[in-house]
């Protein structure tokens, strides 16, 4: 019986500069796939030119490039692009660029699916089918940094994890892609310019700070009072704000790192000054930067945006506590491309 072809990508640098000795070729020939495969994307083996034919033959026998393809690409009257991306296995997620004049912003999935609840969230309603691999983590990333060249004439300078999925309930292969993204062996970007994006997993939040990480985080608040939040972010029960809160103050303490909480402000939810209050109690341990999200509707409204008022009283105090406020408004709503759109629909 023949063995089942393997995933190249799979494999470290050294493990292929093994396998071809193994074969009796030479470990440099290990390097110079690599690079193919990460540095240069290839799609194929054929794309190898400077390998012989015999041993891209030997590869095609022995491997598999499981690349993504991107299926469908929208563009949005704002310039924003929503690819729809098939996987190997025959699934798909969704990945966005988001223009502004002065960078191009990638915002990639985690996981096909997620395994939370957040009630305001379209990819909540796919439930979780699976984790990506490193790999389809960093096509996303390629085929995005193609599209910028394309149609901006400028390479991706950002990078976001706030497409589908939860990123810390999928830390390894995250990590393994940001490793991919800023190696000089993958795309060579500064992890300064990668923010990765939770619910708030604090075990997670604990050991990226040990592992002594360069990218930036941010947390999906929404709620600095337990059950408000656990109303609209179920999970909450499961890992409340004290918790949160604990393993925040690590990460601060071990990084230094500014912390960027997401906010979405909802009419009868969390629009009083009760609210803002909780908020700024929670945050004020460490320079905090609050990113108030427009609300994208994805329902029958249940959820409504807050009044701009209730949006000025946020602004307002929290700016007098010395928080950072910015107001992120939607891009590539027409496309369904918005935060918390993120749903297949397209398939
Ligand atoms: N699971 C991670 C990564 C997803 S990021 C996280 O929660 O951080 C997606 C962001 O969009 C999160 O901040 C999420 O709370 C927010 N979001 C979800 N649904 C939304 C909606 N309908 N309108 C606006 N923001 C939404």
């Amino acid at each position: 019986m023949k063995a089942e072809k393997r995933d190249i990508r799979a494999f470290t640098k050294q493990q292929l500069r093994d396998f071809f000795e193994s074969q009796g070729d030479k470990a440099f020939r290990g390097n110079q796939v690599y690079e193919w495969l990460w540095q240069k994307s290839a799609h194929s083996f054929e794309d190898m030119t400077n390998i012989s034919k015999a041993t891209r033959q030997m590869l095609e026998d022995n491997f598999v490039i499981n690349h993504i393809k991107v299926d469908q690409m929208q563009r949005s009257s704002d310039g924003t692009i929503k690819n729809a991306v098939r996987l190997h296995d025959g699934l798909t997620v969704e990945s966005v660029l988001i223009p502004t004049p002065t960078r191009t912003t990638a915002c990639v999935s985690s996981q096909v699916g997620c395994s939370l609840d957040c009630r305001f969230c379209a990819t909540a309603r796919l439930k979780r089918m699976r984790n990506l691999n490193p790999d389809e983590i960093y096509d996303q990333v390629v085929a995005i940094d193609n599209e910028s060249r394309l149609y901006h004439d400028r390479p991706l300078s950002n990078i976001v994890f706030m497409g589908m999925g939860e990123p810390l309930m999928n830390y390894n292969n995250v990590l393994k892609a940001i490793d991919k993204i800023t190696s000089p062996e993958g795309l060579g970007m500064s992890p300064k310019r990668i923010t990765v994006s939770t619910s708030g997993v604090p075990k997670m939040i604990k050991k990226m700070a040990d592992e002594n990480v360069k990218f930036k985080l941010a947390v999906s608040l929404h709620s600095a009072i337990d059950e408000v939040r656990t109303s609209i972010m179920p999970f909450n029960a499961t890992f409340p704000l004290k918790d949160l809160r604990e393993a925040l103050e690590y990460w601060y303490a071990k990084t230094k790192n500014r912390i960027t909480y997401e906010y979405v402000v909802w009419e009868g939810i969390n629009d009083t000054k009760k609210d803002v209050d909780a908020l700024i109690k929670f945050c004020k341990f460490a320079p905090s930067k609050v990113n108030l999200i427009e609300y994208n509707p994805i329902d029958d409204g249940e959820f409504q945006q807050a009044s701009s008022k209730a949006i000025d009283m946020y602004t307002s105090i929290l700016e007098a506590n010395n928080i950072t406020v910015t107001i992120r408004r939607s891009r590539g709503k027409d496309i369904d491309a918005a935060c918390g759109q993120l749903a297949n629909k397209t398939q």
